[in-house]
């Protein structure tokens, strides 16, 4: 049996080098320093693109034009079809553009083209749910507060939104958060990771293609620092939309606390599936595998840790690494590619230390454990690597290793199992294979997680809520409880007639 996949490096026509500017007030602008840095693919080691730098003037001026485009009213204040007619157009450019977009977005990421066209095109729904939502906010009526009293609770949008999202999903993400403020009648500043920055460019160019009014949504370049703090601490900043990691999350909310401006906080995870022997074990280990590998395990959704049942846990490693020697790792430009780059060297070398130092600790290797070298690429790629003899405490079984990497952990009866769960920092997301109802019911309903799928790994919808609990962050992303981050309540009590008591005696 081979080894490994591996996809050698095709033949294929590079793009031009895409250069960004920051999008303020509805123009396209260079820093006022006129510095610029590059972005070069992790996979294919050319420079992708070159992008205007920002700094704190960039961050003001972009942040002074969503706070007059928001009080302005022209979007706040537009009627629901108004805002959803454009997030509706949005959504129709999206889908006309997704080869072009996907493109960058493989070669800035790393990840397989057949990924980003996915990520890309799926994208396409998330606007179309939040222009539904659109036309449907509504907030609620008292009707019950006495013959002379009404009340009624509005609905507002809670301002400018600052929204700072990653490098791994950087469409996506995006698209996880703007649509639903905008639906919301919110503007915002968004600051793209200076790893990804182009397709949120992109992205900008089809708003403005789709009629959004200048200033509602501005794009600025650049590093967490200054660009990020400037956004997370500015006073006429009302909500800060963060996905990232979870020390950056900390960051962001502790400098925010100054102002008491609302953080939305999408983080890390250590995301477990738990199999039981009763499982569908074909269907399980093919979860592990995609759970694991999908994005390079460059996922906040990684579920980087199995916990196995101890009488199946030897057959069920043996399956997962049948399996993983057939994952295509390799040229992401090949669209048969299921796994791509590692996002930079030093990232690379941080996972083979993970793995490294669990081996110095006395956990074996039942699979790769190494950098790969593909052909006509280099070696900015991990091998598939599955750890076993794992200890809990380990570090490669607590921390967010973000690689290609599992690590196996057993148990022997379902409360061990919830036990080594919910034995972490983490709480965004948890599985469990069973095919006894009861087991998975009682799992799901003791996991601490922000998502558990059950039979099933990493589905999602726009209509479900999205997010985590414990350092995996706080607020929740798309569906109807996504949307909700977005507004403020405001209460309207009103008197019906003249029957007022006076406070002040008229004698
Ligand atoms: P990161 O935290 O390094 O950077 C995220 C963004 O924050 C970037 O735009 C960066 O420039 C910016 N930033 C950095 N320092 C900042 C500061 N001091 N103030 C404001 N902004 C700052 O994260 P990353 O490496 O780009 O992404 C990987 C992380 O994101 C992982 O931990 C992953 O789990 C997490 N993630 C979470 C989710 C989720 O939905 N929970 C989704 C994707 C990624």
């Amino acid at each position: 049996m081979k080894d490994m996949t591996i996809n050698p490096a095709i033949p294929f026509d590079l793009p031009p080098l895409f250069e960004g500017q920051h999008m303020i007030n509805g123009t396209w602008q260079d820093s006022a320093s006129g510095e610029t840095f590059e972005r070069r693919s992790p996979s294919h080691g050319h420079t992708v693109s070159r992008s205007a730098l920002g700094g704190e003037a960039e961050a003001e001026a972009a942040i002074q034009a969503a706070r007059t485009a928001f009080d302005s009213g022209a979007w706040s204040r537009a009627s629901g079809k108004e805002r959803a007619t454009v997030l509706l157009k949005v959504a129709d450019l999206i889908e006309q553009n997704v080869d072009r977009i996907a493109v960058i977005e493989t070669l800035e990421s790393g990840k397989p083209i057949s990924q980003a066209r996915g990520e890309v095109g799926g994208a396409a729904d998330l606007w179309r749910y939040a222009a539904s939502l659109a036309r449907s906010t509504h907030g609620d009526s008292h009707n019950t507060l006495g013959a002379d009293m009404m009340g009624v609770v509005l609905k507002e949008p809670i301002g400018v939104v600052s929204i700072i999202t990653p490098w791994n999903f950087p469409f996506w993400i995006l698209s996880q958060k703007l649509p639903f403020a905008l639906a919301a009648g919110c503007t915002v500043v968004v600051k793209p990771s200076e790893m990804t920055p182009s397709t949120t460019l992109m992205l900008g160019e089809l708003l403005i293609e789709a009629g959004l009014p200048a200033g509602v949504c501005n794009i600025v370049l650049g590093h967490g620092v200054p660009v990020g703090s400037v956004l997370s601490t500015h006073q006429a900043v009302d909500m800060v939309s963060f996905t990232g990691s979870t020390a950056v999350g900390k960051t962001i909310s502790s400098v925010a606390s100054d102002t008491l401006k609302k953080v939305a906080l999408e983080l890390g995870g250590k995301n477990p599936q738990v199999i039981f022997p009763d499982a569908d074990l074909e269907s399980a280990a093919d979860a592990v595998v995609f759970g694991v590998y999908f994005n390079v395990g460059q996922c906040c959704n990684s579920s980087s840790r199995i916990i196995v049942h101890e009488d199946i846990a030897e057959a069920f490693t043996k399956r997962v690494v049948d399996l993983s020697r057939k994952v295509k790792f390799g040229d992401p430009m090949d669209p048969t590619t299921q796994v791509g780059a590692i996002v930079t060297p030093e990232h690379n070398a941080k996972i083979d230390a993970y793995v490294k130092d669990a081996q110095a600790a006395g956990a074996e290797i039942a699979m790769g454990g190494d950098r790969l070298q593909v052909e006509g690429l280099g070696d900015q790629f991990y091998q598939p690597t599955i750890v076993t003899n794992v200890q809990p405490d380990m570090p490669i079984a607590r921390d967010e290793v973000f690689g290609p990497v599992l690590t196996v952990l057993t148990f022997k009866t379902l409360d061990e199992a919830v036990a080594l769960t919910n034995d972490s920092i983490y709480g965004l997301s948890a599985g469990v294979w069973s095919t006894n109802v009861h087991t998975c019911l009682e799992f799901a309903r003791r996991a601490e997680a922000g998502t558990v799928w059950t039979n099933t790994w990493m589905d999602g919808f726009p209509e479900v809520a999205f997010g985590g609990v414990k350092q995996s962050g706080q607020g929740r992303e798309i569906g109807q409880y996504g949307f909700e981050e977005f507004f403020e309540v405001k209460s309207v009590v009103m008197r019906i007639g003249d029957s007022r008591a006076p406070w002040v005696s008229q004698d």
